[in-house]
C-alpha cells in the first residue's frame, strides 16, 4: 500500500485516424483537479460528436466542481448520471439525435488514492514495473462472450460484432458505471483510450510503447501514430497520466 503523496502530469490526443470522416472522439482533462475524461460517441449524423462532447463536458463540470465533503465514488456517479441525464434528454427532444450515446472512461486522483470509471468500451490501464494491466472491463458482447468462454482474444478482434456495445451513455434514462479504486504509486502511468487505439494495438504492442522513456506527449503521438500507420480505422484518442 502506498503511503507517499504523489502529483500527476498527463498529456492527451485525439486523432480522427485515416478512414472516418469525423472525429466523434472527445476528451478533457484538468490537472488541477486530477480530472481525466475520454469518451467515444455514436449515431447519425453530428449525434456521435454532440454525445461525446456533452459526456466530456457534464462530467468535467461535476467533477471539478465538486465540494470537498463529496467522496469522489459519489461524485463520480453523479457525473455519470448526470451525463446520461443530459444526452438521453437532448436526444429524447430531437427527432435527428435520437439513439446517440457515447461510451465514457475516466480517471479521477487524490494525492493517495484514484478511481478509474467506465462505461462502454473505452478502457483504462495501468502501467507498472514496465507491465501493462487492463483496469477497465468493456461492455461489449464479445468481451462477455470471451468471458463466458465463448469466443478467444483473437476471435474477438476479429468479429464484426466487435463494436456492439452493452451499456452507452445517453441511449436509457439510467446507466451504471463500473469504478475501479486504485493505489496509485510513483513512476506509474495510466492510460485512457477509445477502441481506435485498442483495436489496432495489442496490449503488447501498448506495453513496449508505454515503456519508452518519454514524457506523456510525446507517448500519445507515438501511440497515435502507432494506430494510424496500423490502418487508423476509427477515431484514435489517447489520455496518458504519469504519477510521480
Ligand atoms: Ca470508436
Amino acid at each position: 500500500m502506498s503511503s507517499a503523496l504523489v502529483h500527476y502530469t498527463a498529456a492527451a490526443l485525439t486523432d480522427r485516424g485515416h478512414k472516418r470522416p469525423t472525429n466523434e472522439d472527445s476528451y478533457g482533462l484538468s490537472l488541477k483537479h486530477n480530472v481525466f475524461v475520454v469518451c467515444d460517441g455514436m449515431g447519425g449524423a453530428a449525434a456521435g460528436e454532440i454525445a461525446s462532447a456533452m459526456a466530456v463536458d457534464e462530467a468535467m463540470r461535476v467533477l471539478t466542481q465538486r465540494g470537498p465533503e463529496e467522496e469522489i465514488p459519489d461524485a463520480v456517479r453523479r457525473a455519470v448520471a448526470s451525463a446520461n441525464e443530459a444526452i438521453f434528454r437532448r436526444a429524447e427532444a430531437n427527432p435527428k439525435l435520437r439513439g446517440m450515446g457515447t461510451t465514457l472512461v475516466g480517471l479521477m486522483a487524490a494525492a493517495d488514492q484514484a478511481w478509474m470509471v467506465n462505461v462502454g468500451d473505452s478502457r483504462g490501464y495501468r502501467m507498472r514495473d514496465s507491465r501493462l494491466a487492463q483496469i477497465t472491463v468493456d461492455h461489449s458482447l464479445v468481451d462477455e462472450q470471451v468471458r463466458a468462454g465463448q469466443m478467444n482474444e483473437a476471435e474477438a478482434r476479429r468479429s464484426p460484432l466487435r463494436n456492439v456495445i452493452t451499456r452507452a451513455l445517453g441511449t436509457q434514462p439510467c446507466v451504471i458505471p463500473d469504478i475501479f479504486p486504485l493505489e496509485p504509486e510513483p513512476g506509474d502511468l495510466f492510460l485512457l483510450c477509445s477502441d481506435g487505439l485498442t483495436g489496432e494495438l495489442s496490449d503488447v504492442l501498448l506495453q513496449s510503447l508505454l515503456s519508452l522513456d518519454l514524457r506523456p506527449e510525446q507517448l500519445c503521438e507515438r501511440l497515435v501514430s502507432a494506430a494510424n500507420l496500423a490502418g487508423g480505422h476509427d477515431n484514435i484518442t489517447c489520455v496518458i497520466v504519469k504519477v510521480e
